[in-house]
């Protein structure tokens, strides 16, 4: 139900082309990481597959359905950014419960997704606090539950860890694939950081400059890189 297809999906800005047409199967559950150096296209990526950037070109298509012109809230996708912005005035449980409530589902059902999602990330005891009043690492699990909520059949992650310290990056790395092994759900991942790649994904997708370079198992890429690139990239210390 979480498949996720690019058919020739490309990227150009004012002429520029920052993703060439680009091929990806990902199956249903499975955890993908685009990983490639700072401007390769992997942010344009994802925000194609979210909606939140326009196509140049090529097919999107999430559970089974072409999405490639729909608008972000109708693609069954959720997204969690490296900048989790959350509503300061509004307790934990308020702001995960709050896009389900704009969307007009049930109280009852906001109330037993919300509690299920804290749940899974270990927020009960924190419900009733202020974004003020969390760690860093706290902050994003409450963005990640927030986006928990809504069910999506395909998450999205742009470098999540990318705002913590070191150590919290560990914890909030754990937790995102204990996350993925709880829920089953599709998740596409961004990031600059090979250890976080090869750590965390099913399948690895290794981008320079706009194009795939190589897809494959962690240890796949690893023992057997196609090119001095991949090679170096993945093998150099991060
Ligand atoms: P990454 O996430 O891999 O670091 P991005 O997808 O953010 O890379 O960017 C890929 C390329 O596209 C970069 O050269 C960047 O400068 C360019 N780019 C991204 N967004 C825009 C935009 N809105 N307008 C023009 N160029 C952009
Ligand atoms: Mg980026």
């Amino acid at each position: 139900m979480g498949e996720l297809r690019l058919r020739a999906v490309e990227k150009r800005f004012n002429g520029n082309t920052v993703v060439h047409p680009m091929s990806l199967d990902v199956a249903d559950g499975e955890f993908i990481v685009l990983v490639g150096p700072s401007g390769c296209g992997k942010s344009t990526t994802l925000r194609m597959i979210a909606g939140l950037e326009e196509t140049s070109g090529g097919e999107i298509e999430i559970a089974g359905r072409v999405v490639t012109h729909l608008e972000p809230k109708d693609r069954d996708i959720a997204m969690v950014f490296q900048n989790y912005a959350l509503y300061p005035h509004m307790t934990v449980r308020q702001n995960m419960g709050f896009g389900l409530e704009v969307a007009r589902v049930a109280k009852a059902e906001v109330r037993q997704r919300v509690d299920e999602a804290a749940g899974i990330l270990g927020l009960d005891a924190l419900m009733d606090r202020k974004p003020g009043q969390l760690s860093g690492g706290q902050r994003q699990r409450v963005a990640m539950g927030r986006a928990m909520v809504r069910r999506p059949a395909v998450f999205l992650f742009d470098e999540p860890l990318s705002n913590l310290d070191a150590k919290l990056r560990n914890t909030v790395r754990t937790e995102i694939k204990k996350l993925h092994q709880a829920l089953g759900t599709t998740i596409v991942y961004v990031t600059h950081d090979q250890v976080e790649a090869m750590t965390l994904a099913d399948r690895v997708v290794v981008m320079r400059d706009g194009r795939i370079e190589q897809v494959g198992a962690p240890m796949q890429i690893y023992g057997s890189p196609v090119n001095l690139f991949v090679g170096g990239f993945i093998g150099a210390p991060a």
